[in-house]
């Protein structure tokens, strides 16, 4: 969903996750006539829609991103993009981001098929990140129990329960648990929260600490001097 703040007037561009105002006059367009003349008729109010353009101010970006609101119960429904996606660097391995990227696709039609590729994204990382590899997702989350938070820990095994209830479907197929597509978008928030905690922490710490003793390597080599 399309980060809109119609009170604050900004809103984070979907392309480029850039928070900005926007100026209402020129970047937000109403419409909602009937057949291009008329408003729609009062008895279906409920199909109609305010349609909002947004330019993005970022020079390299300058993509337009458009979502409808709808008048009656203001539901917003994105147009363009129709999935926002958050960018992660492209030091975390493509299999991983690959099925995150697909889990979000899905992720409002088919929450139970994007808690199933979520959990494929997490395994994909508990090999990757920490080098553990046991028979199963079950045995690989115990070995992780003593590397990470309990808090942390807690969540991920949560993850994996759930996402189980897609992957071992057909085990008995009168089992149906649902998931529902607030669950599922908060497993997405997890594996975004360890995707940072884990892949771009440690990606910005190396690079501090290099940076540190290049510095320190810089002043040393000039007292010599
Ligand atoms: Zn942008």
């Amino acid at each position: 969903m399309i980060q809109i703040n119609f009170e604050a007037k900004t809103y984070v561009c979907p392309f480029c996750g850039h928070a900005q105002a926007y100026a209402n006059s020129e970047n937000c367009v109403q419409n909602g006539l009937y057949r291009n003349v008329s408003p729609i008729p009062s008895e279906y109010q409920e199909s109609s829609f305010e349609i909002h353009s947004f330019q993005c101010n970022n020079a390299a970006c300058k993509r337009i991103a458009v979502s409808a609101i709808n008048r009656t119960d203001h539901k917003q429904i994105d147009i363009v993009p129709q999935v926002v996606i958050k960018h992660f660097p492209d030091y975390i391995p493509g299999q991983i981001l690959k099925d995150y990227e697909e889990a979000n696709l899905i992720l409002e039609r088919s929450p139970k098929a994007a808690a199933t590729l979520l959990r494929r994204c997490l395994q994909g990382m508990i090999h990757d990140f920490w080098g553990i590899r046991e028979k199963n997702l079950n045995a690989e989350i115990t070995s992780l129990k003593d590397k990470v938070p309990a808090a942390q820990w807690n969540a991920i095994d949560g993850l994996r329960k759930v996402g189980n209830i897609g992957a071992h479907m057909e085990k008995d197929v009168n089992l149906i648990i649902d998931i529902d597509i607030n669950e599922a978008k908060k497993l997405l928030r997890l594996i975004d929260l360890l995707l940072e905690k884990w892949y771009i922490a440690r990606h910005d710490e190396e690079n501090l600490l290099t940076e540190i003793s290049e510095i320190a390597e810089e002043k040393e080599a000039k007292r010599k001097d």
